[in-house]
């Protein structure tokens, strides 16, 4: 096999972009995939399931607020059409990435890569890979501990492999995949009950945010158990789950959605430093390998999409002699419930906020843009330092994973209060509740 100066393993978000921007930079590069690519992101993460969420979004949006707008008539969905819009998403994202790879000239390795006596090797041919570096970009895969290691038993993968919707389903773990999951199957009409082990949803997001979150799947009939595990689960023509708080659950399916853990090649885990089964690495995401770097959800960090494309694209820099700056206090993290939810830098958590830090939430129902969308659930709120510069904000309600960007400026750039309430906001837009609350942060709110 040809020597190359770097391969890529791993073809998802973080080493296809890697893998492309060493490119770019002129290197001779490879990247091995032993699936699609994409990677967990474009074949059973972020593509597949904000198709489903759109499509039964619409259908939910037009039976709970039809009325309202003058629509009227009975509306129904097909499941099949939905995993169709589903699959042709999937597949465009999947092609999307293989044509930019060949376009700029990406050596593409089919195979899995292993790793055995200081070498890597494609394990289905045995053929060697050879190169200055390597760039590990595994990611990762639902963790799935006893006691729910039970036939039948779906993690998020499998969601996409109905063939019908249950009518009822249990979701353990509130995290970013049991809300959206629970979204999804609330939106299709299931019965859920979706279980949190902390006393609340979304514990990493801000108090505020898991408070309304909780709120709008309570409405929508999701039952919440919150500071609850599961001890035991017998399966039979249901599942009956045995619940800590002495509750027993029936239901037709059970979704496990309880983390991911970090995907190792085969043979490295032994030769390489590792924490809880991720990958260690540096600063410079190199490993105590030297030569051998780790990118994405293998590092057991930030499992998110956008950040495993910023550290292939900072690694690729690097190993290209560029320099290069990831601003990990100002990385963006979405939910995509109904409302949504769009997080940057500090949240409040329980304990409140540090000394001379200050926050202001300002709510969507004093919102313009909103109000017309007849989506009045959610808030603006911001928080600043004790110098009054932006640390982080969070927002919950329509169309927030798009107006979120404004704050990942402000909390990477360390704007100040006046620098959001001086910039000119459209009117009417859900936008202008991110001035409104640094109004509020102000003391002179106009709008509430
Ligand atoms: P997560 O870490 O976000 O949430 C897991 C939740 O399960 C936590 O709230 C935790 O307290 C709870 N939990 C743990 N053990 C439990 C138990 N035994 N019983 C009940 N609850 C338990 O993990 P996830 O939701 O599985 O998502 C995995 C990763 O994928 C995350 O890093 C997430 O950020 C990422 N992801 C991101 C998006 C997005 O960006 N929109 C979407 C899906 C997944």
């Amino acid at each position: 096999m040809e020597n190359f100066e770097v391969v890529v393993i791993g073809g998802g978000p973080g080493g296809s972009d890697c893998a492309i921007r060493l490119a770019q930079r002129g290197k001779r590069v490879a990247i091995v995939e032993k699936e699609h690519f994409g990677g967990t992101c474009t074949n059973v993460g972020c593509i597949p399931t904000k198709a489903l969420l759109s499509a039964s979004e619409l259908y939910a949006r037009v039976r709970e607020k039809g009325k309202r707008f003058g629509i009227t008539g009975e509306v129904s969905y097909d499941l099949k059409t939905m995993l169709k819009h589903m699959e042709r998403s999937v597949l465009m994202s999947r092609k999307g990435t293989e044509t930019l790879l060949k376009k700029y000239n990406v050596t593409i390795i089919r195979g899995t890569a292993l790793y055995n006596e200081r070498s890597f090797f494609i394990k289905e041919t045995g053929e060697q890979l050879k190169a200055e570096k390597f760039v590990i970009a595994t990611g990762s895969r639902p963790k799935i501990p006893s006691p729910f290691r039970v036939e039948g038993i779906w993690s998020s993968d499998d969601v996409f492999n109905m063939e019908e919707v249950p009518d009822s389903i249990t979701i353990v773990g509130g995290g970013v995949i049991g809300v959206e999951m629970a979204t999804l199957f609330s939106n299709l009409g299931s019965s859920v009950t979706l279980i949190e082990l902390m006393d609340r949803l979304l514990p990493t997001e801000d108090v505020d945010v898991s408070k309304a979150i909780e709120r709008a799947l309570s409405r929508r009939k999701v039952r919440v158990v919150l500071s609850t595990a599961v001890e035991r689960l017998e399966s039979g023509e249901k599942f009956k789950l045995f619940l800590s708080n002495g509750e027993e659950v029936l239901s037709e399916r059970v979704l496990v959605s309880i983390g991911r853990e970090p995907v190792i090649p085969e043979g490295l885990e032994k030769a390489v430093k590792t924490e809880r089964g991720a990958v260690v690495t540096n600063e410079n995401f190199e490993s105590s390998l030297p030569g051998i770097y780790a990118i994405g959800d293998v590092r057991g960090k930030v499992m998110l999409a956008h950040v495993a494309s910023a550290e292939g694209v900072y690694v690729a820099e690097k190993l290209s002699g560029y320099e290069s700056h990831i601003d990990f206090e100002a990385f963006p993290s979405v939910v995509y419930s109904s409302p949504e939810v769009a997080s940057v830098g500090k949240k409040e958590d329980e304990k409140g906020l540090e000394e001379g830090f200050r926050s202001f939430l300002f709510p969507l129902s004093a919102n313009g843009r909103a109000n017309t969308m007849g989506e009045r659930d959610g808030f603006a709120k911001l928080i600043t330092n004790d110098k009054g510069i932006i640390v982080g904000g969070s927002l919950v309600g329509a169309h927030v994973s798009e107006t979120l960007m404004e704050l990942v400026l402000a909390v990477k750039h360390g704007l100040s209060i006046q620098d959001l309430t001086e910039a000119i906001h459209p009117h009417p837009t859900i936008a202008e509740s991110i001035r409104d609350a640094a109004e509020g942060l102000e003391g002179k709110p106009l709008h509430i």
